[in-house]
């Protein structure tokens, strides 16, 4: 998604700047996301003063996330508001405020995927949960817990589990004689 700096030059009433966007490198990177659908992007740019590019919108989307509980995947859609500000070097006035945020562009083209990537991985939450009161899974038997109990914390022991303590008492040595 190209934004042509010329054109928005002489033109205070600004342009807008509509696509789509794929952000296939996000899913890649951020364990918690499964797959992202291409971003839809809306958004304004202007020339606010000579060489200064603002570019404001909305991004939209649909995420699928993996549970940090229960490792359940679940879409959901993800809007967040685009804000960005580049400068044309070299500028007219020569300088330019660098405390002022605002990212140095050396070509009249510029390409927005890479922001509206950042923005993205910005919006994202950072633990995603299927539902608020996600119960996880057993930490024993590894079971679903939304779906039911699964019976673990009813017994005092696993049998499995007792079956394992008998390997142990093998392994360290004791022979208990329980065969
Ligand atoms: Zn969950
Ligand atoms: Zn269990």
């Amino acid at each position: 998604m190209k934004l042509m700096l010329h054109d928005l030059r002489g033109r205070p009433e600004g342009m807008a700047v509509c696509g789509r966007v794929s952000v296939d490198e996000v899913a890649r990177r951020d364990r918690s996301v499964a797959a992202v659908e291409p971003v839809q992007v809306e958004l304004e740019a202007r020339e606010i003063s000579p060489g200064v590019f603002q570019v404001d919108g909305t991004l939209k989307t649909r995420v699928a996330y993996r549970c940090s509980r229960c490792l359940t995947e679940f879409w959901e859609p993800l809007e967040t508001p685009f804000h960005e500000r580049f400068v044309r070097l070299p500028t007219p006035a020569g300088e330019w405020d660098q405390e002022d945020d605002m990212t140095p562009i050396e070509s009249d083209e510029v390409d927005l995927a890479p922001y509206v990537e950042q923005a993205l991985i910005l919006a994202l939450p950072w633990r995603p949960l299927c539902r608020p009161q996600c119960r996880g899974l057993c930490p024993e038997c590894g079971a679903n817990l939304n779906e039911g109990p699964c019976g673990c914390s009813d017994r005092a022991t696993d049998p499995r589990w007792e079956k394992l303590g008998e390997l142990w008492k093998g392994i360290s040595g004791s022979s208990g004689g329980s065969g």
